[in-house]
């Protein structure tokens, strides 16, 4: 736990009572402060009642006399589409709106680093996809060379609830486009974007607010060193906002595909080989083609911006690629569930959105392709450029008709349930073929979440390997 400093004494109010709001509440109160809180959901207010905090209804302009900010949740809509009421009211009070990164940020540094060799330092990720397998991969670097690391963030725990650091600890925390809107405080000593898609847009009113918010974490704290995806244009107006200078090595660009010239830092993939340059000269190379937890090239962006990240904390190139080795990967992001007959099944449920799915689709030859769900604005078309892969597509979804008729070009079979769509791609795969779930959409409309999804596929997949 990390103790909120700043608020001992004064009354602070914190909005949504999931996970991350239910632990800013309680680091709140081990740093001193009076807190309210308030869910618009009966089981969230159940569950503080049960842990003891003091209900307030934040939606009322009364609320806020004693208030000194309100703390609000990521599911929390602040802004677009609408700000919640209990936001709205805050603004007209006058009490700043803040959210557990900040109160983090605000709160991490303390007089016990004075005895310290080695200041803890932050890793913050941020970027449309990518960020879960980069800061996990990043956390796993970092241990498997013996140096002290914790996870946190919109991955793993919150993070108000990780240890206090000890001497030379480096926390790595993602952080969503939300995450990054409304923190007060954002001040990673490293931080790392990953690549620009659309996503999120209806939170942030279209693709310049969701540009924008990740952009905060860049220009709000002055990180000392930038580890900046340079594949879309929003990438490379960062790095050139951020550097002085051709040769200056406070960004380090990173890419998956594209040779980078020049003189400044540069990390990238191609072939499946990762190269590092610095100031004109090769000063690193691994060969990420047979490191199994990293499949296709969007792994390969990943892996080259946990490297550069951990090649800023001092770590050598031949240490980092001995722990990518042991990469396990993350459930749900290109996950291999099962291989049968020459067919392999692979778990992507986390591709929520079309880049990703599209990214999945490329990193393997001959797919059978299980997608479809609750749709995001924008629609299909952008997809449509990386089908070449694509046997066959097994839609899912209760609007599987709809989103089939979207695939132009490509044969598509309307299933609805899970269970159907992996019974006939089972039956029709042939060996070679990878059977892939990346749906191109939310879960919503079948399943609580993208865990749950991927949880149904590996059960079918499971249930279609019994003999019988
Ligand atoms: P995030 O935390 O940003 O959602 P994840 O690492 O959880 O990222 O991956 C989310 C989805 O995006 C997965 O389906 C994964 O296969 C895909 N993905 C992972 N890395 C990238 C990347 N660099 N570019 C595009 N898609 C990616």
């Amino acid at each position: 736990m990390i103790p909120v400093q700043g608020y001992t004494g004064r009354c602070v109010a914190v909005l949504g009572l999931g996970r991350s709001g239910r632990t800013a509440a309680t680091a709140l109160r081990a740093g001193g402060a009076d807190v309210v809180v308030w869910d618009d959901g009966q089981v969230g207010r159940d569950a503080a009642l049960a842990d003891g905090l003091t209900l307030r209804d934040l939606t009322q302009p009364q609320s806020y006399n004693d208030v000194a900010a309100l703390i609000v949740s990521p599911g929390v809509p602040h802004l677009y589409p609408a700000p919640h009421p209990a936001v709205a009211a805050a603004w007209d009070a006058g009490v700043p709106v803040d959210n557990d990164i900040g109160l983090f940020f605000q709160s991490f540094a303390t007089d016990d680093w004075d005895g310290f060799d080695v200041a803890p330092r932050v890793i913050a990720v941020t970027g449309s996809n990518g960020k879960s397998t980069t800061a996990a991969l990043i956390h796993h670097i970092l241990v498997e060379n013996g140096r002290p690391a914790q996870l946190a963030g919109n991955i793993g725990r919150g993070v108000l609830d990780i240890a206090p650091p000890c001497d030379g600890a480096v926390v790595v925390l993602e952080l969503s486009s939300y995450q990054a809107d409304l923190a007060r405080a954002l001040t990673p000593d490293i931080a790392v974007f990953t690549n620009l898609s659309p996503d999120h847009l209806d939170r942030h009113a279209g693709v310049g607010g969701y540009f924008a918010a990740k952009r905060r974490l860049f220009a709000e704290g002055g990180p000392d060193r930038a580890v900046i995806g340079v594949d879309e244009p929003e990438g490379r107006y960062l790095a050139n906002q951020i550097s002085t200078g051709q040769a200056d090595d406070r960004v380090i660009r990173v890419s998956s595909g594209q040779k980078l010239a020049g003189q400044g830092w540069s990390v990238f993939a191609r072939k499946g080989f990762l190269s590092e340059f610095r100031q004109g000269r090769q000063v690193g190379a691994i060969d990420l083609r047979e490191i199994k937890g990293l499949p296709g090239a969007h792994n390969h962006q990943n892996a080259c911006a946990a490297y550069a990240a951990c090649r800023t904390l001092g770590l050598g190139p031949r240490g980092i690629e001995a722990a990518m080795q042991s990469y396990p990967g993350l459930p749900h992001r290109s996950q291999l569930i099962a291989e049968r007959s020459g067919v392999t099944f692979v778990n992507d449920s986390k591709a929520t959105n079309v880049d990703s799915a599209a990214k999945a689709l490329q990193a393997f030859p001959k797919v059978r392709w299980i997608c479809g769900g609750l749709q995001k604005e924008g629609g299909l078309d952008a997809l449509l450029p990386h089908l070449s892969h694509v046997v066959k597509a097994y839609v899912i979804g209760r609007d599987a008709a709809n989103f089939a008729r979207q695939l132009t070009g490509t044969q598509a079979e309307i299933c609805t349930t899970m269970a159907v769509a992996v019974s006939r791609a089972v039956a029709e795969a042939q060996q070679g073929d990878v059977v892939l779930l990346a749906p191109a959409a939310a879960s919503f409309d079948q399943y609580d979440n993208f865990e749950k999804r991927g949880e149904d596929f590996t059960a079918c997949v499971m249930a279609a390997a019994q003999p019988g």
